[in-house]
């Protein structure tokens, strides 16, 4: 059991990635804090842990406010006493043409993705290290390191530089947290097969294209993104902090 006796916090805990995360960890032997805004899919995977003979609760809170992450933190204190892990793994993206492109898609983006990880962070870090340390995980994306492939989606969407700026926010925040006993990493999948991704590989030819642009010729599977993070939340990756980990099937190999 590599995570025994720790208690983790994952955001977007209620579908794809998150939910793979949160049952990769509870059959190491954590405790799990499922946060979403889905309470459906919040409650769905933390029974998923619960069968796995861990604990889990449920806290339905939006990333991107302030409160509701320090209310997150603090009922997870309450419930469990401390918390080792913080996956800040909520996620969301808005195709547009950069022509047509809103506003309010550019701030909701970036206030989940980035802002969110920020706070989530913030209010994480300090604890981590008056409880002796700690690690923290944000999805960033491939998307945070290269471009969109031409002609995929619709054109434009703000979740590139949301990503790239969670890769700089982990460099950042791992040199600012290395002193204090807590680790800041990353991870960078390719595409994965999620409702997140849904709108892409449900159109046969899309999916196709998609596979093609992976060298292993398949997009991920959340169980594999999970064990990526099951390596940066244990022990073993006790000297690794402020690192992009690439999950990608070789795509930004090529
Ligand atoms: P998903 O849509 O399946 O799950 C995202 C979860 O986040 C959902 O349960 C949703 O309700 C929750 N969520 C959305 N906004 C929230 C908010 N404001 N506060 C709290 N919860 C919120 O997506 P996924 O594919 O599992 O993505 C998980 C993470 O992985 C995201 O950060 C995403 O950008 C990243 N990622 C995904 C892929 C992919 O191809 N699927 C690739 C690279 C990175």
């Amino acid at each position: 059991m590599r995570l025994q006796g720790k208690v983790a916090i994952v955001t977007g805990g209620g579908s794809g990635i998150g939910r793979g995360i949160c049952i990769r960890f509870a059959e190491e032997g954590a405790d799990i804090v499922v946060a979403d805004i889905d309470e459906e899919g919040a409650e769905q995977t933390a029974a998923l842990v619960g069968e796995l003979g861990r604990q889990a609760v449920t806290v339905i809170a939006d990333v991107s406010k302030r409160d509701e992450v320090k209310r997150l933190l603090s009922d997870a204190l309450a419930r469990f006493g401390t918390f080792d892990i913080l996956c800040n793994n909520a996620g969301i993206l808005r195709w547009g043409s950069i022509i047509d492109a809103s506003e309010e898609d550019w701030d909701r983006v970036m206030d989940v993705n980035l802002k969110g990880s920020y706070l989530g962070s913030w209010h994480a870090g300090p604890e981590m290290e008056r409880s002796g340390g700690g690690s923290i995980i944000n999805l960033a994306s491939i998307i945070g390191l290269v471009g969109y492939p031409a002609g995929i989606g619709g054109g434009f969407n703000p979740y590139a530089p949301s990503k790239g700026g969670v890769v700089q926010l982990t460099r950042n925040l791992a040199v600012d947290l290395a002193s204090k006993g807590v680790r800041v990493n990353c991870i960078c999948p390719g595409y994965v097969t999620t409702n997140l991704t849904r709108g892409l590989t449900q159109d046969p030819e899309t999916l196709a294209r998609l596979e093609g642009l992976h060298p292993m010729g398949r997009l991920g599977r959340p169980e594999e993104i999970a064990q990526a993070a099951l390596f940066l939340a244990s022990d073993e990756s006790s000297y690794v902090t402020g690192a992009p980990l690439v999950v990608d099937g070789g795509y930004t190999a090529q």
